[in-house]
């Protein structure tokens, strides 16, 4: 195995991600940002299995100029480069077009005989990057991966599955998307940090990769958020203390389940 590419997205370091009402795009100002916690899994697998095997590394992300500081994490953690995928044109794209253009990216970067992704995004969180990306370039899709053993041409693992796991064989070149319990990702060390600081990031636009611009961004981007709600919760419930009067309490609370319709449970 010589190349291996590891997909890594910056999210908001908060679980409250917020979507604006009016336009159905998440409001990403002003939010602190960290790499996407089940990306640091990938990271780690793909790192150890660079020590196992000696293959090269390249951390991947798409996403605004400052996702540098993600590549640059990447590369703390012992990724050999980092590479960043940004484009004003790729502003507004779904799931469908941010994994056209990192299928397009891996293309040009590769080729790779392994990519991990995490199993999904804590923000966008719908899962479905990795199988698309995988889909695209025509890879093995392997899903819920929690153990990776590549042979020669062909990767042993096993998917976490309700109630165990099982162990399957694919083909190589293959796109793995890694769970939780893979492995514990290693803190960074401080010669990781300072290599991860001082590594060139390699920028690239739309203009280096082979997309007509009509894949691209929102027009390359069919999903549609026509509206967004957020459920209204309304508590309706009532306190009875029964530390003054028992009895009270207990018919008073008979009452209230009787107006609910609720007295024969
Ligand atoms: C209609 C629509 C409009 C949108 N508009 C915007 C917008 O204007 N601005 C915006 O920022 N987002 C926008 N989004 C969200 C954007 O589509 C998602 O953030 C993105 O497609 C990734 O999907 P996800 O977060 O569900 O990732 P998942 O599929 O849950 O991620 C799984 C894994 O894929 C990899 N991965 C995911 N995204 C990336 C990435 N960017 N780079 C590298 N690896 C990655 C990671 O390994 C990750 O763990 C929009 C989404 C929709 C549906």
């Amino acid at each position: 195995m010589e190349k291996i590419a590891v997909l890594i997205k910056q999210v908001p370091a908060t679980e409250s991600v917020k979507i604006d009402p009016k336009t159905g795009v998440m409001m990403r100002e002003g939010l602190a940002v960290e790499v996407n916690p089940l990306d640091l899994h990938a990271i780690e697998e793909a790192v150890r299995l660079k020590e196992d095997l000696g293959a090269h590394v390249t951390a991947v992300t798409m996403g605004p100029p400052a996702a540098e500081k993600a590549a640059r994490f990447a590369i703390a953690m012992g990724c050999d480069e980092g590479v960043v995928v940004s484009d004003r044109a790729f502003a507004g794209s779904d799931t469908l077009a941010t994994s056209t253009v990192l299928a397009e990216t891996l293309r040009k970067l590769g080729p790779f005989g392994l990519i991990l992704a995490g199993e999904r995004a804590t923000d966008g969180e719908t899962g479905q990057v990795g199988p698309a990306v995988a889909a695209l370039l025509g890879f093995s899709v392997l899903t819920y991966v929690s153990k990776l053993e590549p042979r020669e041409g062909q990767v042993a693992f096993e998917r976490a599955v309700e109630g165990g796991h099982e162990r399957l064989l694919a083909p190589l070149p293959a796109l793995a998307v890694v769970v939780k319990e893979i492995n514990v990702p290693r803190l960074c060390t401080l010669a990781g940090k300072l290599r991860g600081k001082r590594a060139e990031i390699r920028f690239l636009s739309a203009a280096d990769l082979d997309l007509p611009a009509g894949r691209l961004g929102l027009t390359g981007s069919p999903t549609k958020v026509v509206r967004v709600d957020y459920p209204q919760v309304v508590r309706k419930g009532r306190k009875v203390s029964a530390a003054e009067n028992f009895d009270g309490a207990m018919a008073e609370l008979g009452q209230f389940l009787k107006n609910l319709g609720l007295e024969g449970i």
